[in-house]
This record gives C-alpha cells, sequence and structure tokens, in this order.
C-alpha cells in the first residue's frame, strides 16, 4: 500500500493550538486504502498544546503576542522530513492554512482571518525537497 504523510488534526487528532481537531471523514476514510502517517509539526517543534496562535509573517513565525516560534516550526519541518524519507511516503495530505501545514494558502500576519497564498514552513520544506503535497478538499491522483 502507498503511505500517505497527513496532518494529524485531518485525523482527529486534537493537536490544534486551540486544542481542537479538523477531521475529515474523506481523509480519515483513505485508511482503508493507503498507510496514513500522521504528524504535527507543531508539536514536533516542541510547541506545547494548546499553544497561543501563531502566523508567518515573511521568513518568520510570530505568535499573537509577538513571541518569534520561528526556531519551534522549522524544528518541526525537519522532523516531518525526516519522517517522510525515513517512512518513504509517496505523498502528503497536509491542512490548508496553517502556519505549518498550508499548502496553497495562509494567514497574512495581521490575525484578522485574513488569507494570501502562500505556504507553510512546513509544506514549503518539504516540497523543496520535492514530495507532492495536496490540502485536504484536493482530488487525489496517486
Ligand atoms: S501543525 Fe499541522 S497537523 Fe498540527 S495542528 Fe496545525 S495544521 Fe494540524
Amino acid at each position: 500500500m502507498k503511505k500517505i504523510l497527513v496532518s494529524a488534526c485531518l485525523l482527529g487528532y486534537k493537536c490544534r493550538y486551540d486544542g481542537k481537531d479538523n477531521l475529515s471523514p474523506r481523509i480519515l476514510k483513505l485508511k482503508e486504502d493507503y498507510i496514513l502517517i500522521p504528524i504535527c509539526p507543531e508539536q514536533m517543534g516542541e510547541l506545547s498544546t494548546p499553544r497561543d496562535k501563531s502566523e508567518r509573517k515573511g521568513d518568520k513565525v510570530i505568535s499573537e503576542y509577538g513571541k518569534d516560534v520561528t526556531s519551534n516550526f522549522i524544528k518541526g519541518a525537519q522532523r516531518a522530513l525526516e519522517i517522510a524519507q525515513k517512512e518513504q511516503i509517496d505523498f502528503c495530505i497536509l491542512k490548508e492554512n496553517s502556519p505549518s501545514c498550508g499548502v496553497h494558502f495562509i494567514h497574512d500576519g495581521n490575525f484578522k482571518g485574513n488569507k494570501i497564498k502562500g505556504k507553510g514552513v512546513t509544506s514549503e520544506y518539504l516540497e523543496k525537497h520535492h514530495f507532492k503535497i495536496y490540502n485536504e478538499l484536493e482530488e487525489i491522483k496517486n
């Protein structure tokens, strides 16, 4: 069976910044045909749950209270890449709009709910290493 690296919150893990999940029954059902490998880059970057909301601001990631958490996000991305390579995954499905996992869109850094084109830190890192990434709504062509 092919292997997919998946944002853990899409599978029902309560790893979001607010301690909730983003369960997607469609993504969870993929376990019938694929091996799903859950990751949460923010937890793997040693941030607690719940945690302060953060957004990308250029090359940095800043919490809503102004704390620079860029190094946590980079650590999480590096660990996600290690897992992707070790497990020899076939592709990824990551949560859109997240500062870690966003595939095509992220928030604009002003904490007002506005979205802009861009990628989360982990998505960007995995893509640079040639992994194919879908968001949770896209049709999977693998
Ligand atoms: S970092 Fe990714 S997996 Fe973790 S809660 Fe945020 S979107 Fe979900």
